[in-house]
């Protein structure tokens, strides 16, 4: 008789609600009732989730401080043909949480890993935001002191994509001083706070007006938090578009190579990026 191999087996990273128990996609649930067994970064917060869809599986405890050690484990059961789900604590595995180097290790063992897309803190954020979303840079959690804080920012000031950070309630305050430190006061920002859950709040408006909004109001330092800075104004963008203004202008009475070497000087912009550009 031949031998039966068994089925080609997946990891699944499903992503969890960030708060409104309701995010759970059907095809999350549906695939969490369908696997073997599931990751979870704290088996304590995901059995309540679990429970609330009558879901009854055997949980694996898999975290940073064992997911090294622990998921060449993991592979081998799914080697063996056992379909498993990656979970975090809230919204998609991998964001700010553990699991990498376990989707690592079945990559390289040539299993599938699929993803279960859902919630996730920074997206939802910056979905609601209104600031610009072509380009962001997830920047994660900030240093927790001061000094490293600073340095990271300092690193990101000049960074022209929209800047996206992680922070808890504890450092909120002391992170969005060290922004307006480093940053400036006037650039615009918005501070997303325990979004779809009961208090969610977006502020928006400088560095220094929502830094003044959270110190004045006890109940803005409460909770999880994504804080979004504008990126830096493209210098070089804002002064080609000037010079090319200059030029459409001078170049009306002058000859083109005068206008162009105007238009450079007065604005700023490299000459040869003017010479024969209309402004439009
Ligand atoms: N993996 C998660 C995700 O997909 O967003 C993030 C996990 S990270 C350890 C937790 C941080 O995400 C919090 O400290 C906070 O900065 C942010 N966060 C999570 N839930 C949030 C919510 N409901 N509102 C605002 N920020 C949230």
């Amino acid at each position: 008789m031949p031998l039966m191999s068994p089925a080609a087996a997946i990891l699944y990273v499903v992503a969890t609600p960030i708060g409104n128990l309701g995010d759970l996609t059907p095809r999350a649930q549906a695939v969490l009732k369908s696997v073997a067994a599931i990751c979870a970064e704290d088996t304590r917060h995901t059995r309540p989730l679990l429970a609330h869809y009558g879901i009854d599986k055997p949980l694996v405890a898999l975290h940073d401080h064992n997911e090294e050690a622990l998921s060449a484990r993991i592979v081998e059961r799914l080697r063996a043909g056992e379909s498993l789900a990656l979970v975090s604590d809230a919204g998609t595995p991998l964001v700010s949480d553990p699991g990498f180097r376990l989707v690592r290790a079945a990559r390289a063992a040539g299993i599938q890993v699929s993803p279960i897309p859902g919630a996730c803190a920074a997206i939802a954020a910056l979905s609601v935001a209104g600031l610009p979303s072509d380009r962001f840079a997830f920047e994660g959690f900030l240093p927790a002191k001061s000094s490293g804080r600073r340095e990271r920012l300092a690193r990101l000031a000049g960074a022209t994509a929209t800047l996206v950070f992680y922070e808890s309630s504890h450092r909120i305050e002391e992170s969005l001083t060290d922004m307006v430190a480093v940053f400036g006061g006037e650039r615009p920002a918005v501070v997303a706070r325990e979004l779809t859950k009961l208090f969610e709040t977006v502020l928006d408006g400088t560095l220094d007006s929502l830094l003044a909004q959270v110190q004045a109001d006890p109940n803005q330092r409460k909770g999880e938090f994504v804080v979004m800075v504008q990126g830096a104004v493209d210098d070089e963008a804002a002064q080609i578009a000037e010079g090319r203004r200059l030029y459409a202008k001078l170049s009306e009475h002058l000859p083109p190579s005068t206008a162009a070497k105007l238009a450079a000087e007065l604005s700023g912009a490299p000459r040869k990026a003017l010479y024969g550009q209309s402004s439009s």
